[in-house]
């Protein structure tokens, strides 16, 4: 689950995190009443409108009239993500500022061209930058140990550096066990080339946020830019967490920062139903029963010639308002034009399973071609079924088969 730079931010600072002061808002007039009382009124000379999605690259990114896609300009220039003021009157341009973010659209790297609309801006105090350092921790499947990446190239081209420099990410991992140890955090600073307050505000910072990811049960926790002030100390200027799903259980508090608007519509109506859906940007839509064989039939697909458009695994009880719901849920989505269905009866009977499948066509309108591989448990009875509806269906025998079919039906060759 993914949430907010803000929020993050607020949970971060909970767990003694080095982060700025900010509020998030809705509106431009809470913007601008939030930036004159907490932050002009009190002497602050720069703020920091951020817009708030759950994408990155807002910094580099454009804002956009959401209806004409026309540039959103601000005093002549165009309007990014990420907006730094530091001159005039500091309330009244957030308030500009947040009224032009609201409501368009922020079209970035990783957004794609179709951009997220903003909905909350985050109005944060300004900070005097030294230098912007990069910082992230992640689990590391491979090692079985969490790694903590840093670097002296952070900012807003950290995938550049570690696509061409990759020599420029240092990383440490981390036993989960022991924890980040003392000589670990020094050699990280070491290797950033820190002395001084920086050194020691530095291995204080890592000490605090390798402890908040543990915590928080992040699955990666990115801070890009971590920066350091004139001073030498250590600040998280921007902030993602994604929370391992596995966990996220014992924090029921978590969930409220959950924000609908953010997620995929059919991942979102699929998750009501306890489905296994993940959408992708293919052509064919695959129901399969159990993660593993889903995984496999994407596979086929791909040798096919064909591209999946979603990741569905219906599960063991792959009943008729399952299958149903799994249907309408694979029909909306306009890029479908032709449907696998690869079951393997174990528990499930196949019979019932094809059974399942004429029902559910009953009430869903399935206007592309659909092959069905089903095997297992009564797998003849169910071929049987399937051929004797009537309905067009391509039932394939084997995966070689149904991978056939799917190119035949696309008018591809693999
Ligand atoms: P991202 O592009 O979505 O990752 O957004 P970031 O939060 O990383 O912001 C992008 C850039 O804006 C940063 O790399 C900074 O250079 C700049 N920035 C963000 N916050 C501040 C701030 O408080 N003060 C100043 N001067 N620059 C900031
Ligand atoms: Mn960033």
């Amino acid at each position: 689950m993914n949430i907010h730079e803000y929020q993050a931010k607020e949970l971060l600072r909970a767990l003694g995190v080095p982060v700025l002061r900010g509020t998030a808002v809705f509106s431009a007039s809470d913007a601008g009443v939030v930036a004159f009382n907490n932050f002009v009124a009190q002497g602050v000379s720069a703020i920091v409108v951020k817009s708030q999605i759950h994408a990155g690259g807002r910094g580099k990114g454009t804002m956009h009239d959401p209806v004409t896609n026309e540039p959103i300009m601000v005093d002549g220039k165009q309007l990014r993500g990420v907006s730094v003021i530091t001159s005039g009157n500091l309330a009244d341009r957030a308030y500009q500022t947040a009224k032009r973010m609201i409501d368009n659209k922020l079209v970035t790297v990783q957004t794609g061209p179709e951009g997220k609309i903003v909905r909350r801006v985050l109005i944060e105090e300004g900070c005097n930058i030294a230098h912007e350092y990069y910082c992230s921790i992640l689990l590391d499947r491979q090692t079985s140990t969490n790694v903590i990446m840093v670097s002296t190239e952070g900012g807003m081209d950290i995938e550049q550096v570690a696509e061409e420099t990759p020599e420029k990410l240092i990383r440490e991992h981390i036993d989960p066990v022991t924890g980040l140890q003392g000589f670990q955090a020094r050699r990280l600073a070491f290797a950033l080339g820190l002395s001084g307050n920086s050194f020691k505000s530095f291995v204080k910072f890592i000490h605090k946020l390798y402890d908040a990811y543990v915590v928080m049960d992040c699955s990666m926790l990115e801070i890009n830019p971590l920066v350091a002030d004139d001073k030498g100390d250590f600040i998280a200027l921007d902030a993602k967490v994604n929370f391992d799903d596995n966990a996220i259980y014992r924090h029921p508090e978590y969930l409220e920062l959950r924000d609908i608007e953010e997620e995929d519509p059919l991942e979102v109506e699929a998750g009501k139903f306890n489905l296994n859906y993940i959408k992708l940007d293919g052509n064919v839509g695959c129901m399969v029963n159990g993660a593993g064989l889903a995984m496999g039939t994407m596979d086929i697909i791909q040798l096919a010639g064909g591209k999946p458009a979603n990741f569905l695994d219906v599960g063991g009880g792959a009943n008729v308002e399952r299958i149903a719901n799994a249907f309408r849920i694979m029909m909306s989505d306009p890029n479908v034009e032709a449907v696998l269905i690869n079951i393997f009866g174990g528990i499930v009977r196949c019979d019932r399973v094809a059974n399942g499948i004429l029902e559910a066509l009953k009430v869903v309108n399935v206007n592309v071609p659909v092959i069905v591989r089903l095997d297992g448990t009564n797998a003849e009875e169910a071929r049987t079924i399937l051929i004797k509806s009537g309905l067009n269906f391509l039932v394939a025998a084997t995966l070689q088969d149904a991978a056939e079919k799917v190119t035949e039906a696309l008018g591809v060759s693999a």
